[in-house]
C-alpha cells in the first residue's frame, strides 16, 4: 500500500520501542469514542501477542455501547497506575484532552503519540500523526501490517468499530479508497459487521431517545437555514435519566436537515461549562470554527468547551459560525 513508504521510518521507531520495553500503558481521550476505544484494545492485543505487560487506563469510564468489544472489561478508570516504561496515547491531539491521565503521562518518559488530528501538537517523544488517516484504527491496522502480524477476529472487530464510528459509517470525506481497502481486509477475517453495527447503532437505551426528544424540541435555525442548532441543559439530562454519553450523535440531526451546512449542539455540563459539538456536511471546515474557541477536531466534526451562560455562549457561537459561512 502506498501509505507505508511515507510512514515507514516512524513506524520502525515505534516497533523498536515495542521490542526493547516490557511494561506499557495505553490511554485515550476524555469522552472516549469508538475510534479511541477500538484502537486501544487492538493495540493491547498486538502488545500482548509480543509478550508485553499492558495496562489500559482512561480518565473516563467505558460507554455502555462499547462493552461488546472483546477485552473491553480490561479497560479501567480511577485505578492506581502501574509503573510503565512507555505509554501509548491514542486519538489525542493535545494533553489537555487527557483529563486526569495527564499527570500520569507527564511522569512517563517515553510517550508514543498515535493520532490523526490535523492540529496535533506533537507532545510525544514519538509522534505518528497522520491527518490523512480516517481514524487511529486505520493507523493501528497499518502497524499490524508493518509488523507482519496476522489480523484475527478480535482485533478486526475493534478496528472495524474504530473506522465505522470515526467515518460516520463511511459518510465523511475521511473514508478514503484506502480506508475501504483496509475495511475489506477486516471483513475478510470473517467478522460479522452487521452484528457490530447492531451493537453500536441499534441498541439505543430509552434514556438516549428521551434526551434526543428533548433536544429536538430546541432545534432552531440561523443564517437562512444553513445553521441548525440544538441545546441540552443539565435539567434535560436529569429529566431523561441520561448521561453525557447519551448525547453522542444528537448533533447529526441538526446537520442532516435539508439546506443546513453546519449543525451545532450545545451541552451544558455544569451551570457555566458548555461543550459545543460542530458537524458539517463537508463544504465548511468546522475545525476552524472550534479552533476559534480553543477547541479542534476534524473538517467535518469538531468541538470545544466554553465557560459562560448557555444563552450568551449560544448566541456568540452561532454568530461566529454565521460569519464563517458568509466568508466561505
Ligand atoms: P465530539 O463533538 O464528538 O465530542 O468531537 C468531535 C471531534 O472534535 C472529535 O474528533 C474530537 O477529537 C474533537 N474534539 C472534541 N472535543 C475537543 C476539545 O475540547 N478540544 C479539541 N481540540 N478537540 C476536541
Ligand atoms: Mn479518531
Amino acid at each position: 500500500m502506498k501509505f507505508l513508504s511515507k510512514n515507514k521510518r516512524i513506524i520502525d521507531s515505534i516497533v523498536s520501542q515495542i521490542a526493547c520495553r516490557k511494561r506499557f500503558l495505553i490511554t485515550i481521550h476524555i469522552y472516549p469514542d469508538g475510534d479511541a476505544i477500538g484502537s486501544q484494545i487492538a493495540l493491547y492485543i498486538l502488545l500482548k501477542r509480543m509478550g508485553k505487560e499492558v495496562a489500559l487506563i482512561n480518565s473516563f469510564p467505558l460507554p455502555a455501547r462499547y462493552k461488546f468489544l472483546p477485552n473491553s472489561e480490561l479497560i479501567k478508570h480511577n485505578v492506581t497506575i502501574p509503573d510503565s516504561e512507555a505509554a501509548f496515547v491514542l486519538d489525542v491531539g493535545s494533553k489537555g484532552r487527557l483529563g486526569n491521565m495527564r499527570d500520569h503521562i507527564n511522569n512517563i518518559k517515553t510517550v508514543i503519540n498515535i493520532d490523526h488530528h490535523l492540529g496535533n501538537d506533537r507532545f510525544g517523544i514519538i509522534n505518528w500523526v497522520d491527518p490523512h488517516m480516517s481514524s487511529v484504527g486505520e493507523q493501528i491496522f497499518h502497524l499490524y501490517k508493518h509488523m507482519k502480524l496476522e489480523i484475527k477476529k478480535p482485533e478486526a472487530i475493534c478496528l472495524y468499530t474504530a473506522i465505522v464510528t470515526d467515518t460516520g459509517s463511511f459518510q465523511y470525506s475521511n473514508a478514503s479508497a484506502e480506508t475501504h481497502l483496509v475495511v475489506s481486509e477486516l471483513l475478510e477475517t470473517g467478522i460479522d459487521h452487521t452484528r457490530i453495527c447492531n451493537q453500536i447503532y441499534q441498541n439505543i437505551p430509552v434514556s438516549k431517545l428521551k434526551l434526543l426528544q428533548l433536544a429536538l424540541e430546541t432545534l432552531s435555525f440561523d443564517a437562512k437555514g444553513k445553521i441548525g442548532y440544538m441545546f441540552i441543559t443539565s435539567d434535560m439530562y436529569t429529566k431523561a435519566c441520561a448521561a453525557e454519553e447519551d448525547s453522542e450523535e444528537i448533533v447529526e440531526y441538526a446537520r442532516n436537515v435539508a439546506g443546513v451546512e453546519v449543525g451545532i449542539l450545545f451541552k451544558q455540563h455544569s451551570k457555566r461549562n458548555i461543550k459545543i459539538s460542530f458537524r458539517s456536511k463537508s463544504k465548511i471546515d468546522v475545525r476552524k470554527i472550534a479552533s476559534r474557541f480553543g477547541g479542534g477536531g476534524h473538517h467535518n466534526a469538531s468541538a470545544c468547551t466554553i465557560n459562560g451562560e448557555l444563552s450568551s455562549v449560544l448566541k456568540n457561537v452561532v454568530r461566529v459560525t454565521a460569519l464563517e459561512l458568509e466568508s466561505s
